[in-house]
């Protein structure tokens, strides 16, 4: 690359860390509101966001990384990969903040907001009439959005993608229908011999105590403390920055297992921005790939590791330690079937592993009727119940807990559910792939060493940035496309031998 080229490249990546740093401001202001912010302090932060939130529009739409970007498309062919790929990710985002008019994106903010309050308010009251006029609106922005920037009548591709770079509702269809095939007798047949855990199994289970152990175990699995923390939140997330994690977790006497495994998840979401090249930061080379590749981070640690019999082994003495009144009469099979127990939910936020891939494929279903037409949005509750019936195999007794149950929609994120699934698919596959290639892998997690796992995952796919989009990313890796085998075989393996009736037993 000649010296002007480079100066060209080095004066972006400048001015993306610039924006980067903006944002990462903003991020830590967003941490703050939900763990810290008193209560009479909301109207301050929110005037402190909206001034953060303009500086980082300010700065990743700034005129001269467009000019910087053209310069360096002229010279495309004198850029090395890792440049190309810098390039290409800079012009996808700085087109995306910048084709967008401001009176549009004020629109979609305002809108956002109203659909947030009356969707949490017609949730209380089951009232769905009275949210379907906003729902209705999210939709057609959605669909003015995807026009905008030159997606056409591709509104629905435009939305998996903006989650999942390179994904499309055809491939997401495809991956789908198989899954679909293969997982709706799956679930029948284990949760006919699942045997659901007693309701008062979990009784009084210290905060003090569950936070000493959720500490060393995400310790143990690999989480440096030294650049990252967890807090308490009303709705656990994971966000900060690759040298400033922030997550966090609730906690509730009578459910230790719900905090510790979506602490768990957090946590790998947290090992992925961790394991990003810190000298890339702020650039697509230092940043992660998606939706669907992050979501099969949190989902490999919290269920194919965390849920294993290895990890307990290890884990098991010092829970037992810590918790000795409450579990006193709990066995050590009870206490392993209550971490993968199955039981079918209407809820997707509660549902277990096995069963939790039916809500994606009702909501992909909904999401595509939607977008094509088919379904009007007034008609969404009978549509959603039907479907629920047929896929989840449970018929909501109201829009409560139907319909209205997820908040997703009313924020405008159509396309982001797929990614649920699609991570699933992504960590079984990964799963069997380190199996193969780390041998003794899970020898280790009953040593409590998990180092040889995350240091496979550091190379094959944190330190990879952007460089692939995710099923290129999955291919390489892999050694073969996305599919949802993986994802069939993992449940069969774990869960018919474990609900597997006894030999012998009359
Ligand atoms: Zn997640």
């Amino acid at each position: 690359m000649v010296s002007s080229l480079s100066t060209a490249y080095d004066r972006l990546l400048t001015k993306l860390k610039r924006a980067y740093v903006v944002e990462t401001v903003g991020g830590v202001l967003g941490w703050d509101e939900q763990v810290n912010l008193p209560p009479e302090s909301a109207e301050l932060r929110a005037e402190q966001m909206a001034v953060m939130a303009e500086l980082s529009h300010q700065a990743s739409t700034d005129p001269e990384i467009e000019a910087l970007l053209r310069d360096l498309e002229a010279a495309r062919s004198q850029l090395s990969p890792d440049q190309e790929v810098v390039v290409r990710w800079t012009r996808r985002e700085y087109d995306r903040v910048t084709k967008l008019p401001a009176a549009f994106v004020a629109e979609r903010a305002r809108q956002s907001s109203a659909a947030y309050h009356a969707w949490a308010e017609c949730r209380k009251k089951n009232d769905f009439s009275g949210y379907a006029p906003f729902l209705e609106r999210q939709l057609a922005l959605a669909q003015e959005e995807a026009a905008l920037l030159g997606w056409g009548d591709r509104a629905y591709d435009y939305a998996i993608d903006k989650h999942d770079p390179g994904m499309t509702t055809a491939i997401v269809a495809a991956l789908f229908a198989e899954l679909k095939e293969g997982l709706l007798p799956l679930v029948r047949q284990i949760v006919a011999a699942a045997t659901p855990t007693p309701p008062d199994l979990f009784r009084g289970f210290p905060v003090e105590a569950q936070r000493v152990f959720l500490r060393e175990v995400t310790e143990k699995l690999g989480f440096d403390y030294r650049r990252g923390r967890i807090d308490v939140s009303l709705h656990p997330f994971c966000g900060g920055a690759p040298t400033d994690v922030r997550m966090t977790t609730r906690f509730n006497e009578d459910a230790p297992l719900d905090s510790l495994f979506s602490s768990i998840h957090e946590t790998g979401h947290g090992m992925y921005e961790q394991g990003l090249a810190i000298p890339d930061l702020g650039t697509p080379l230092g940043q992660s790939v998606g939706m669907g590749v992050h979501e099969s981070q949190s989902r490999l640690w919290e269920n194919q590791v965390s849920r294993s019999r290895a990890f307990w082994a290890y884990f098991e003495p010092r829970f037992r330690e810590l918790f000795a009144a409450q579990i006193e009469s709990v066995d050590s099979e009870t206490l392993y079937r209550a971490i993968n127990a199955v039981e079918p939910t209407l809820i997707r936020v509660e549902a277990d592993e096995v069963t939790y891939n039916l809500h994606i494929l009702l909501r992909f279903e909904i999401e595509q009727r939607l977008f094509k037409g088919e379904l009007a949005v007034r008609d969404l509750p009978a549509t959603w119940n039907a479907l629920s019936g047929e896929i989840v195999g449970l018929v909501p007794p109201n829009d409560t807990l139907g319909v209205l149950q997820d908040v997703h929609w009313s924020g405008g994120a159509f396309g982001y559910f797929p990614s649920y699934c699609i991570g699933n698919m992504m960590a079984a596959q990964l799963w069997y792939t380190v199996l193969r290639e780390i041998p003794g892998l899970e020898s280790d997690f009953a040593r409590g060493d998990f180092s040889r796992l995350l240091g496979w995952l550091r190379t094959k796919i944190h330190r990879e940035g952007r460089r692939h989009d995710t099923l290129a990313l999955v291919q390489r890796v892999t050694g073969e496309p996305l599919s949802p085998r993986h994802l069939l075989r993992y449940l069969r393996e774990r869960y018919l031998p474990l609900y597997a009736k006894p030999a012998g037993n009359a």
